[in-house]
């Protein structure tokens, strides 16, 4: 499932393959994914011509120049492959199985989990391909973001506005554990099972430990909640610098975007032995609102 770091590396390839480039078709192979796709979404897209790509959360939202967004969430299993328009003749030659879509538009790429197929100005394409069907696609005015129901209960952006003390403001009183505080969107966004896992290891904080204990008496933030906030924020930068280096390579390779291997220090390492320096503890696994944790009970407390 792609955590912030990777919808940001797909924010940073869609963006550099889409951007003053305009859409001349949109072919799409079912009625929806997660829901169903808005009605007269294809003619929204058509024409118009993509001005930026953001990220709020793990949505993309891809700006067209008709003051429209077109919003865009991987879901469990969605990626996005780019095709260079050398590399089309290729694709044409190779992988169609089903080159009718949905509306009965003839077109090249039909792979049975290619839902949505983007012909850009310039030659080149674009397929969305979601085997799971949890991703999410929409579209509406600009001036109508702030009320999308999809966008607007979303806490602080990690990397952006968020400090310690907007934590603590949020944790008061909060009795749950504080990973799945983390995981909560509404606390801060993007921060999935992998990296709250990571940056509570790396700020020594037990995962069941209680939200509220981050918080001192006079409402400021216990040191610890102040190195997790930093911790968290390094995390994802670093996960982020990761994808940004493997951006070109997969390009390269099969043009595919949105997953890549990283390192972890703690998560998927169960019986493992701790990697802090000076720690001889062993990596254990637990279940937390029905999702695994890993953590060093040595040094995480
Ligand atoms: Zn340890």
């Amino acid at each position: 499932m792609p955590e912030l770091p990777e919808v940001e590396t797909v924010r940073c390839g869609l963006e550099q393959a889409w951007v003053g480039h305009r859409i001349t078709e949109v072919y799409l192979r079912r009625e929806g994914l997660r829901f169903p796709f808005p009605s007269g979404m294809t003619a929204h897209l058509k024409g118009a011509t993509v001005t930026s790509v953001r990220r709020r959360a793990k949505y993309l939202l891809i700006d067209l120049d008709s003051g429209m967004v077109f919003l865009s969430h991987l879901g469990m299993s969605g990626r996005y492959t780019l095709i260079t328009p050398d590399e089309v003749p290729k694709y044409l030659a190779t992988e169609v199985s089903s080159n009718v879509s949905t509306f009965g538009e003839l077109t090249g790429f039909g792979g049975r989990h290619d839902h949505m197929e983007f012909r850009f100005g310039n030659g080149s394409v674009a397929v969305y391909t979601d085997p799971r069907r949890f991703g999410i696609a929409d579209v509406f005015p600009r001036a109508e973001e702030p009320i999308q129901t999809l966008l607007e209960h979303l806490g602080p952006e990690p990397l952006e506005q968020w400090t310690a003390l907007d934590a603590a403001n949020r944790a008061k009183g909060k009795r749950s554990p504080i990973k799945t505080t983390l995981l909560d969107q509404r606390f801060v966004v993007g921060v999935g099972n992998i990296y709250a896992c990571e940056a509570l290891h790396r700020s020594g904080i037990s995962p069941t430990r209680p939200t509220n204990k981050l918080v001192r008496k006079d409402g400021k933030p216990t040191k610890a909640l102040v190195e997790l906030v930093a911790q968290v924020k390094e995390v994802l930068k670093a996960a982020i610098a990761v994808g940004g280096s493997t951006l070109n390579d997969f390009a390269a390779v099969d043009g595919t975007l949105g997953y890549f291997g990283h390192h972890f220090q703690v998560y998927d390492r169960e019986d493992g032995p701790c990697l802090k320096e000076g720690c001889n503890g062993t990596i254990e696994r637990i279940v937390q609102s029905n999702r695994s944790t890993f953590l060093c009970p040595r040094c995480q407390k």
